[in-house]
């Protein structure tokens, strides 16, 4: 059976996107059978998947709404090696009717326990908000992966995310944990960045995941390609802190499983 992520952090441009693209592609690389769920209107992880959001016929909207089946929605991309549930501008509407809908924060996970068995991993790249795309993500999730850029900023807003984290484990989801803090767009020379990521340590020990993901061009560049950076430039450092993360996941994943 997989393991559900939420790639979140209400905090826009900290690298979520680009974090859901390439884990995704680094769990393909090692072999797992990966979904990506773009949980975002604005269907960037879509794209940067080599997925046409403009040309779908089927997307998560309609998952959500009750309009299809989970299955039907899901594309294989061949240009990323994993498979996708789309998303497009539509996505907004869902937002809007799931207010209406019983189990409204349930509507993810019940969608994914159809295709549950069919995959290693589900990646879930959430929008930039704690709104109720985000709490279904949570919803869905074992756990929740937090990129951030380690600035002055940084830590803003991320207690209202552990909050709600903490509220969704004693209610719709005792099963959510912090699966790890993940260090974006690194820059060693910056010793604000050093400061920061101090203190992330500090507070959050072995929750802060041992790869960091430097600053590179290649992860910015290879979306505009419709691929993510292990297919745009194998070699690139951006591709091989992915594919390090990816290690580090499934390493944690199990020896899990083996003290569970
Ligand atoms: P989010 O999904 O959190 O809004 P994105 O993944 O879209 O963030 O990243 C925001 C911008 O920063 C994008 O233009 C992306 O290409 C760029 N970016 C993300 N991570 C890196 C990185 N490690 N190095 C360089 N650019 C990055
Ligand atoms: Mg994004």
């Amino acid at each position: 059976m997989s393991k559900i992520l939420a790639i979140t952090n209400q905090k826009g441009g900290v690298g979520k996107t680009t974090t859901a693209v390439n884990l995704s592609a680094s769990l393909a690389a090692t072999k797992k059978r990966a979904l990506l769920v773009d949980m975002d209107p604005q269907g960037n992880a879509t794209m940067g998947a080599g997925v046409d959001k403009h040309e779908l016929e089927l997307s998560l909207y309609d998952v959500l709404t009750g309009g299809c089946r989970t299955a039907a929605a899901i594309v294989h991309s061949e240009a990323a090696g994993f498979d996708v549930l789309p998303a497009n501008a539509d996505l907004t509407a869902a937002e809007v009717e799931l207010m209406d809908m019983s189990r409204r924060e349930s509507r993810l996970r019940e969608a994914l326990a159809e295709v549950r068995p069919d995959y290693d991993f589900i990646i879930i790249d959430c929008p930039p908000s704690l709104n109720m795309l985000t709490l279904n993500a949570l919803v869905a999730a074992h756990g929740a992966v937090i990129p951030m850029q380690c600035e002055y900023y940084a830590l803003e807003g991320l207690s209202a995310l552990l909050q709600t984290i903490e509220s969704l484990k004693a209610s719709a989801n005792p099963n959510l944990e912090i699966e790890g803090l993940l260090r974006t767009m690194y820059d060693p020379r910056n010793s604000l960045t050093v400061d920061v990521s101090n203190q992330l340590i500090e507070h959050f020990g072995d929750r802060v995941y041992d790869t960091v993901i430097p600053r590179n061009v290649r992860l910015a560049e290879a979306p505009s390609h419709g691929v993510p950076a292990l297919v745009y430039d194998k070699s690139s450092r951006g591709a091989v802190a992915y594919l390090a993360l990816a290690g580090e996941l499934s390493r944690r994943a199990k020896q899990a499983a083996e003290t569970a």
